[in-house]
């Protein structure tokens, strides 16, 4: 692991325990709401909660955040609790729900009440919105805000029981219509919603808002530190608000910046969008930014966790360009894929002064990088594939690869020079090549010393296997698909037609065709390429690749530099 570098929220911590706050403990938790799969931007706020809990030998908690039934569903919170598990955190038994506290919550909202600090209001949730004011402009106090506590006592009780429909009343607190900050203008706490919960089924027909709920779930827990994105730091009086009026144990709410990467969206509500308008072919799918379709792909727990830690904490908002993200995996892959080889786009080349029946074996290497990954075989015949882009007829500038006349290596093999090009008579199209080898150079090295340009992948004809490669591109052509308000444009305009690229007949090494779900490798000269979880049949593996080898890290920080990222996140580039 790479050092734990610190961050504000470690610092505020720091001095909290340097003062023995909280005696000292460390509770932190993860509070997602099951109305979607988890994205990169949650594994940020998961690394951040659940990894300070752990480096602080502290405790934390997964909370489902379950109070809005209309939106939730049994298969999220199953799909939430797989990805956390795979990102490598385990929560033990500290598995709640909000809907565990609905009576002490509905318990809270009764006490609120006897205190004259919430009263039910009649107004429709049109007349609120109305009521509310703007931002230069006070709210107006509802008509019904001075109703005596016995009853509203009756009322919320009534509510409770399911005498009215939904929206008919509202719990609202009683803070200050007058208040610059909006949210603290006597914000609704309980609405009746006549619908079923996955959990608590029709026991209730009123739920808590999450401004109300939330705070006091984290009290309950005893959490110390709640973490949560920047969106929430105007609604922190409120928080407060509740922990002070109710006089319960105080968690502290501290907000960072989310994270947003480069060509992607990232909030549930569109990747849902994505998945029902059937852009993508589910959440899981490899192009979208969910840790499902991450994992599918090819992306390692570990390339996330330490994606996480580089781009840091922070608390202003910025745009993290994806490329960082391909370049934690690719490092790591680096180290531990084995590399093969494979043609996407096959090439037939036939070697006229190689014996027809001959086959031989060459020596390859696994891993440059790991000598313990040790050595293979390659088969070797006449016949072989090189890849098609390999080759051009008449070679442009600096086109060092194969061409008529041109010497290049086959890697591991030998030298061969093309003779010959066959092309189909009526549309032009190139067939095959005929080329010479010469045997003095196997293994790759010429005794009289010449030199080639070049060296190309390549798999024998006889032996190759078969498999489908899928490449992929950003999902989306434009760096930031949302835009700014003003624009009229949908961020769907901005999908990328080419995200998706499926090659059915790409020629692997025999060895590949038992390749497991999952497995990773380096295709030499194209990429990572992991074997599809979902579509691998037996005999018939699907590859997706994970990324290309292309990027280097110097290109990297020249998009970083351009984008007036650098100075900001110092610590991508330590
Ligand atoms: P979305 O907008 O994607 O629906 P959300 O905030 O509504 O996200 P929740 O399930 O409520 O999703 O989020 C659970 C936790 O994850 C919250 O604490 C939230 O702040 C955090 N989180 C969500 N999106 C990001 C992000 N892009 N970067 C960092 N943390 C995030
Ligand atoms: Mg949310």
């Amino acid at each position: 692991m790479e050092k734990k570098q610190t961050n504000f929220i470690r610092e505020i911590i720091d001095t909290d325990i340097e003062n023995n706050k909280n005696d000292g403990r460390v509770h932190t938790r993860f509070p997602p709401e099951p109305n979607g799969y988890l994205h990169i931007g949650h594994a940020k706020a998961i690394c951040l909660n659940f990894g300070i809990a752990a480096d602080y030998n502290g405790l934390y908690n997964l909370r489902f955040d379950d109070t809005n039934p209309c939106k939730e569903e049994v298969e999220y919170v199953e799909s939430i609790k797989q990805d956390v598990k795979w990102l490598g955190f385990d929560w033990g038994e500290r598995e709640y729900y909000a809907s565990d506290y609905f009576e002490k919550l509905y318990e809270y909202a009764v006490e609120l009440i006897k205190r004259g600090k919430a009263y039910v209001d009649d107004l429709t949730a049109e007349q609120i919105r109305s009521y509310r004011g703007t931002l230069t402009r006070p709210g107006k106090n509802s008509p019904f805000r001075e109703r005596g506590v016995e009853e509203n006592l009756a009322l919320f009780s009534r509510m409770r029981n399911g005498e009215f429909k939904d929206g008919e009343r509202v719990l609202r607190a009683k803070i200050n219509m007058a208040s610059p900050n909006l949210n603290m203008r006597d914000p609704v706490i309980y609405r009746i919603m006549h619908a079923a919960h996955h959990k608590t089924k029709d026991k209730w027909c009123i739920y808590p808002m999450y401004d109300f709920a939330h705070g006091l779930c984290d009290s309950i827990e005893g959490i110390t530190h709640s973490i949560c994105t920047l969106e929430f730091e105007n609604h922190r009086p409120l928080y407060d608000w509740f922990l002070e009026q109710l006089d319960v144990y105080r968690p502290r709410q501290i907000e960072f910046a989310r994270l947003n990467l480069s060509y992607t969206v990232m909030s549930k509500r569109k990747l849902l969008e994505l998945v029902e308008g059937g852009n993508v072919f589910g959440w899981d799918d490899p192009r979208m930014p969910t840790l499902s379709g991450l994992r599918r792909r090819g992306y390692t727990p570990d390339s996330i966790r330490k994606f996480c830690e580089r781009i840091g904490v922070a608390k202003y908002n910025s745009t993290i360009d994806i490329s960082i993200l391909e370049q934690s995996i690719r490092e790591e892959l680096n180290k531990t894929t084995m590399r093969t080889m494979a043609v996407l786009r096959p090439l037939k080349v036939i070697i006229d002064n190689y014996p027809e029946d001959k086959e031989e074996e060459f020596e390859a290497v696994n891993n440059p990088e790991d000598e313990s990954m040790g050595t293979r075989k390659v088969p070797f015949s006449r016949e072989l594939y090189i890849e098609y882009d390999d080759f051009r007829e008449v070679p442009p500038k600096k086109f060092y690869r194969l061409s008529p006349g041109k010497e290049v290596r086959l890697r591991y093999a030998y030298f061969i020079t093309c003779t010959k090009v066959v092309k189909d008579e009526k549309t032009g199209d190139i067939l095959e090549l005929h080329c010479t080898y010469d045997p003095a150079t196997r293994g790759g090295d010429a005794p009289d010393g010449r030199k080639v340009k070049a060296t190309l992948h390549w798999v024998c004809a006889k032996r190759a296997k078969r498999a489908q490669v899928r490449l992929y591109e950003h999902l989306f052509t434009r760096e930031n698909p949302v835009g700014n308000d003003e624009e009229e444009k949908d961020f769907k305009d901005f999908l990328n037609p080419a995200s998706l690229k499926t090659i059915h007949d790409c020629c692997i090494e025999p060895a590949l065709i038992n390749a497991n779900p999952f497995e990773r490798f380096q295709f030499e000269r194209l990429g990572y390429f992991c074997v599809d979880g979902k579509d691998t049949k037996k005999g018939r593996p699907v590859f997706n690749r994970i990324v290309s080898l292309r990027d280097s890290w110097a290109k990297i920080e020249q998009t970083q530099k351009n984008r007036g990222l650098n100075k900001k996140n110092k610590n991508c580039f330590s």
